[in-house]
């Protein structure tokens, strides 16, 4: 499935289970890690994961695109559009929409090496990577054994 189809399908649901049409545009957004699907406040948008319907197929995909829907229709309409308000919870119902965007299982979620645990080495500057926590009261630069600072965890991604 592309964007095209993906665009086509948010249409047809909106149509079917809203009776309003969906005037803004859906794609899939690959940077999208644990989230099945986002609606953009500003642009009115709706981002899909694609990680999201290769693991679950189309009939997950659907719930999310009612999902995002719902916060879409009900914002443009200037009501209650959080998963916490009532008008919310109620259109979510109504069309059979899951209530929060439902996270990849977290197997999924940590196949993609995309956060990191960076240290930099206090003498020669050097960056390391890891993906787990290092211990920086035993383990020191492996160029000039240097003290190693934490740095920001940086996400390859996002
Ligand atoms: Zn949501
Ligand atoms: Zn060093």
């Amino acid at each position: 499935m592309d964007d095209i189809q993906l665009q086509k399908l948010v249409e047809e649901i909106s149509m079917q289970s809203f009776g309003i049409p969906f005037k803004h545009q859906a794609t899939f957004n690959k940077r999208l890690r644990t989230t099945g699907g986002r609606y953009l406040l500003q642009s009115g948008n709706i981002e899909i994961n694609k990680k999201y319907f290769d693991v679950h197929g189309e009939k997950e995909l659907i719930g999310i695109i009612k999902h995002e829907l719902c916060h879409y229709h009900l914002h443009q309409n200037k009501k209650g559009y959080q998963h916490k308000d009532q008008d919310f919870k109620n259109l979510a119902k109504s069309v059979g929409a899951p209530r929060y965007c439902t996270p990849l299982p977290e197997s999924e979620v940590r196949k993609q090496p995309t956060m990191y645990h960076c240290y930099r080495c206090s003498k020669c500057r050097f960056l390391y990577k890891r993906k787990k926590r290092v211990n920086t009261n035993r383990y020191v630069c492996g160029k000039c054994g240097g003290r190693l600072i934490k740095v920001d965890v940086v996400e390859n991604s996002f």
